[in-house]
């Protein structure tokens, strides 16, 4: 197959870890390549974000990245790039009509915006992966969501107008019933992890404490690193790595990494509060496998690769109750899961975690064996494709048509 990937803000090529590059990103990238590797032909359509992008890249994963011209060509929030959405609909259709693929596949709402507009005139058939959810979003930030006001609307007519959906996870499948989609619409694939680079073996990251906690993830409110800062107290012996957002010199530049800090200091835990910024990919394993647990504290997230990652580690994760985490993190197999926003809670589990070596060994084992059998992106890419193949030719196109 011919297939096209969209995702205009998030490009395969960006460094993790900033305020938009994060699962999105990986997502695009290892699903492009795991369908290269069954024989298909991925080009990556995403936002020129630079003057200095080259319009095409290849990769060494042998799919192509298109450059979009769509606004202006410098890094924008990504809550900003609905009005460039128009041109980057233009662009695509313009190449797509010279060289039309069998399949566009669009990530993130405005993404499928774009792909609706180039896709529909030319009878493409359209798969529409959200990422992120806009009602989940108001409903978590209230006055702090900074998505433009139409967005609920408009991804309730793309995911009805695209002719299928790929939730990453079933809490997804439950919003979008929710919001009034038909369920055979959906299809569930998870995002995957890289098995040759996440293993239990490797480099490890020297520790200074008796135990350490690593968390991870963009440096957003969301993710709620302010919840596992507040059970350090309860947690004595215990280090903190925060990674990811700025890097060690400007983080006073940055108003959630001094937010955090400052919780650090009232609560008398700065010194045992370490964040190192944004870390790459080849040293995330060997910070990973420095945890005793990993810890994930979102208020709600959409997958989470993060515990993925760490369990093909082997290392086990304690997650809050939310999105992803239900399907891939299994309390008392692979980890604990605990209620959302509730340091107390967090503290309760991790203290037990600590103080019995043969369960972290369990769960870091259990969660390995899970991350291998069902996380792979070979296995990921190739159900995407059986998403693919469930669009029915004779109801392609049928649905309706997204009005701005
Ligand atoms: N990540 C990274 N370096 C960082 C921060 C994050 O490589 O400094 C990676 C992390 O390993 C994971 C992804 O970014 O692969 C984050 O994905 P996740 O689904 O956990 O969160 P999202 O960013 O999508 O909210």
């Amino acid at each position: 197959m011919k297939i096209a990937m969209v995702s205009e803000h998030a490009s395969p090529l960006a460094a993790l870890g900033g305020v938009d590059a994060g699962g999105q990103n990986v997502h695009v990238s290892e699903l492009s390549a795991g369908l290269v590797r069954m024989g298909h032909e991925v080009t990556v359509y995403t936002r020129r974000d630079s003057t200095t992008l080259p319009d095409e890249v290849p990769t060494p994963a042998g799919y192509r990245v298109i450059h979009v011209p769509a606004g202006p060509p410098r890094v924008l929030p990504k809550d900003d790039l609905l009005p460039w959405m128009d041109d980057f609909g233009v662009y695509l259709l313009g190449v797509w009509a010279a060289d039309r693929p069998d399949v566009a596949h669009a990530h993130f709402w405005m993404s499928g915006l774009a792909t609706q507009s180039a896709a529909r005139p030319l009878g493409v058939p359209t798969v529409q992966t959200f990422h992120a959810l806009g009602v989940v979003k108001r409903r978590y930030q209230g006055d702090a969501d900074t998505s433009p006001h139409d967005r609920i609307r408009l991804e309730l007519d793309l995911a009805k107008a695209a002719d299928r959906i790929v939730a990453t996870c079933s809490d997804e499948v439950f919003e979008l019933v929710r919001m009034g989609l038909r369920r055979s619409s959906v299809s569930v694939v998870p995002c995957g992890v890289d098995l040759d680079l996440f293993t239990p073996t490797g480099p490890v990251e020297p520790t200074r404490a008796r135990h350490r906690l690593v968390t991870v993830g963009r440096l957003v409110p969301r993710k709620g690193f302010d919840v596992a800062i507040a059970a350090l107290p309860q947690l004595p012996d215990v280090e903190l790595v925060i990674a990811g957002g700025p890097a060690h010199g400007c983080r006073a530049e940055d108003p959630e990494a001094a937010r955090l800090l400052h919780l650090a200091d009232e609560l008398g835990v700065r010194d045992r509060v370490l964040m190192p910024g944004q870390i790459s990919r080849e040293r995330m394993p060997a910070l990973l496998r420095s945890a005793d647990a990993v810890v994930c504290t979102p208020w709600y997230e959409p997958f989470g690769i993060v515990p993925v990652e760490a369990m093909a580690c082997g290392v086990p994760v304690v997650a809050a109750a939310v999105g992803g985490m239900l399907d891939t993190v299994v309390d008392g197999g692979t980890g604990r899961l605990v209620p959302p926003r509730d340091p107390d809670a967090l503290a309760a589990a991790l203290r037990r975690l600590l103080a019995d070596d043969s369960a972290r060994a369990a769960f870091g084992a259990s969660g390995h064996d899970r991350a291998r059998s069902r996380y792979s992106w070979d296995r990921i890419a190739s159900d995407t494709v059986r998403a693919y193949q469930r669009i029915n030719p004779s109801e392609q196109g049928a649905g309706s048509v997204v009005a701005r």
